[in-house]
């Protein structure tokens, strides 16, 4: 190798080296979806993710269209096209990646956006690519634009364009690389440029699961982690669980330790509701920070807009999270709307916190 490095659009890195291949493996990268996200939810994510596209319950017309891309392709012997997940932290993105890789037979390496910091790191990671494999960058709206531009010749022909040696001397060669998917997971479309929401076959966007679709999640969690629950006590779980099945399995591992210290063991209806008023999650699967985000915008502010700086700041929250992980099911329950000049209570909310609709609400 040449003793300068390698250079890339102006930059030296050494191929092969480099913080992304402590990011490569199998697990999850690192990532910053949720300050609620802990290394138990991690852990517990890995032992309940379905493998395959038949064990991932409902996103139907996700399952589909995936379904028949990968049959598509396969039949022809080649990659599928590259894909992108959006939508709330929670709904089933990495798993999806890995079903996705588990059905086309192919090995997965994993990153994500923040952990690819200088364009070396993601050259290093393409070159370490082997024919058919499934590359998954996980919040990749967190790639910076050098390390972007690297990304896109090798999205469309499967090339990296490197620039050997300094000065006058440099000579730019382009070398190609082994054909991949990309599999992209971000929490907002809106937050990729468009070079490179371009260059994804296509996107899907999660939807929040239907209590019923995560009554299903939770008694096959509930059989995987050998709990004794009732077609009741799972479904009162599913409907307090924000439509997002990492929060379902997540309430289930709490309710069972409480129905163990505080009831016979086996979670029924009646032992998961009073459980989930125990851990404060109300009927509508509203947890402690929502129902703060309501107050706020009920009691203080009248069902008046409040920007997002606002209600962030008076919340001591980060606003990127109530923007990605607490508005999105506030607002597709009803309760909050977002209007040009900031963020409104609707009448639901104000019923939802007890108190009388104001007029012009
Ligand atoms: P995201 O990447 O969107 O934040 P994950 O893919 O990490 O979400 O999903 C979190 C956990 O929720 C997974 O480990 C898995 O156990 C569970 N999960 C997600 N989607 C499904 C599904 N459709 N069926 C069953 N379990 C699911």
């Amino acid at each position: 190798m040449n003793p300068n490095g390698i250079q890339i659009e102006g930059l030296v890195f050494e191929a092969g080296s480099g913080s992304s291949a402590a990011s490569l493996g199998s697990g999850p990268g690192p990532r910053a979806l949720t300050p609620e996200l802990t290394e138990d939810d991690l852990v517990l994510d890995r032992s309940l993710r379905p493998k395959m596209l038949e064990d991932y319950c409902g996103q139907e017309k996700v399952k589909e269209s995936l379904s028949i891309m990968i049959q598509a392709a396969q039949a022809r012997g080649e990659c599928p096209d590259h894909v992108l997940f959006s939508g709330p932290p929670g709904l089933g993105k990495t798993t999806l990646a890995t079903v996705v890789a588990n059905e086309l037979g192919s090995t997965i390496r994993t990153t994500s956006g923040p952990a690819i910091a200088r364009p070396g790191d993601l050259a290093a990671i393409l070159t370490n690519l082997e024919e058919g494999d499934v590359l998954f960058i996980d919040e990749i709206h967190r790639l910076n634009r050098m390390v972007e531009e690297v990304l896109y010749p090798a999205l469309e022909d499967f090339a990296l364009d490197i620039v050997m040696g300094k000065g006058p001397a440099a000579r730019s060669i382009r070398l190609d690389l082994p054909r991949f998917t990309l599999v992209g997971a971000t929490t907002r479309t809106g937050l990729l440029t468009g070079p490179l929401r371009d260059r994804f076959g296509i996107v899907f966007r999660l939807q929040y699961y239907t209590p019923e679709e995560l009554s299903s999640i939770v008694l096959r969690s509930a059989a995987i982690l050998d709990v004794d629950i009732t077609q009741e006590g799972a479904f009162e779980i599913a409907r307090r669980s924000r439509g997002t099945p990492r929060l379902a399995n997540r309430m289930l591992k709490r309710v069972r330790d409480w129905a163990q210290v505080r009831g016979d063991g086996v979670i029924d209806g009646q032992t998961a509701a009073r459980a989930l008023d125990f851990f404060e999650v109300d009927s509508l699967g509203l947890d402690a920070t929502d129902n703060r985000i309501l107050e706020f915008l009920t009691v203080r502010f009248g069902g008046r807009p409040v920007g997002l700086s606002t209600l962030a700041s008076a919340l001591s929250e980060d606003p990127e999270t109530l923007q990605d992980v607490y508005e999105p099911y506030l607002m597709q329950q009803g309760l909050v709307v977002r209007t040009p000049k900031g963020r409104q209570a609707t009448a639901r909310a104000f019923q939802h916190v007890g108190l009388e609709v104001p007029e012009g609400v």
